[in-house]
């Protein structure tokens, strides 16, 4: 059977410029898809229209090609996938995984685990419930390209969990599964923050009949106060004028070698010829980082 191809991805929301985490992000998974020979693809995650920005996305765009990170194919967006989102939905609900769930934001305020409230009351579905899927009592695994083994039994965990949301937008789970499969996403490379999230995109590709990818989990950078590098910090949006030493901030936090050249295209050149999944550090966070 020939090799099947590498496609990698990046996947940003356009509420803002893009941060320097993302960055960091963005080029992990340019770098790991290109070293392997693969395609490399942008989507736009646009589903929630609140909290899209206006010329963000053009911004966000720009910040990557003056980073010399340079995408395949058109720019995919989520808000065309609906259709297939709604498919998705409707394969679980025939499989009978699915219920509507009426509990308010503020009953399950400070669970981390749906207490099942609705789970077994049938409740009919109507215009503003929440769907959640019924998850099994197992645990799904999967080997971390960076991380490592990773184990989560979802009943432990999150409890069932949703996939529809009371407004009507599909949950962020249901989306990626969809949209990385349509794009037949071979590698996820993205922040370790979402690694929490695998498991319950195992487990709908698991009842979607979806292929598993591979996923490498890289370190989700912090200020030295501790506060993850967000869209909402403003004070991190990454200065355009200044690729070349972004782009060598980005990889000595990745823990791969620095090269010297001046010129955006050489460094992503060298970067990608020199770039090791192995060293890239195993944490989930990293503390004292300032920003450049
Ligand atoms: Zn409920």
């Amino acid at each position: 059977m020939p090799k099947k191809r590498h496609v990698g991805r990046f996947a940003p929301t356009p509420s803002g410029p893009l941060h320097f985490g993302s960055l960091v992000t963005a080029v992990a998974s340019y770098l790991d898809a290109r070293s392997n020979d693969g395609a490399w693809h942008i989507r736009i995650d646009d589903l929630d229209l609140r909290r899209i920005v206006v010329g963000a996305e053009k911004q966000i765009l720009t910040s990557l090609e003056t980073h010399g990170l340079k995408w395949d194919g058109p720019i995919v967006r989520q808000s065309t996938h609906r259709d297939l989102y709604q498919a998705a939905l409707e394969n679980l609900e025939k499989q009978g995984l699915l219920f509507a769930c009426d509990c308010s934001r503020k009953a399950l305020a400070g669970q981390t685990k749906y207490p099942g409230t609705c789970r077994d009351s049938n409740r009919p579905i109507r215009d503003n419930s929440a769907l959640r899927i019924r998850v099994p009592d197992q645990p799904y695994q999967f080997n971390d390209l960076i991380q490592g083994i990773y184990t989560e039994n979802l009943t432990h965990t999150v409890g069932d969990f949703v996939v529809s949301r009371r407004d009507g937008i599909p949950s962020y789970q249901i989306a990626v599964v969809i949209d990385d499969d349509e794009q037949e996403v071979s590698h996820i490379v993205r922040g370790a923050d979402l690694m929490d999230n695998t498991a319950r995109q195992l487990y709908l590709r698991d009842m979607l009949d979806r292929p598993l990818p591979r996923y490498a989990h890289v370190p989700v950078f912090t200020h030295a106060s501790g506060v993850k590098l967000s869209k909402h910090s403003k004070a991190t949006a990454i200065d355009d004028r200044f690729p070349t030493q972004n782009l060598q901030t980005a990889l000595q936090l990745l823990g791969q070698p620095v090269p010297a050249e001046k010129s955006v295209a050489e460094l992503v050149t060298t970067a990608c010829a020199n770039w090791k999944r192995s060293t890239v550090p195993k944490t989930p966070s990293i503390i004292n980082f300032v920003s450049v």
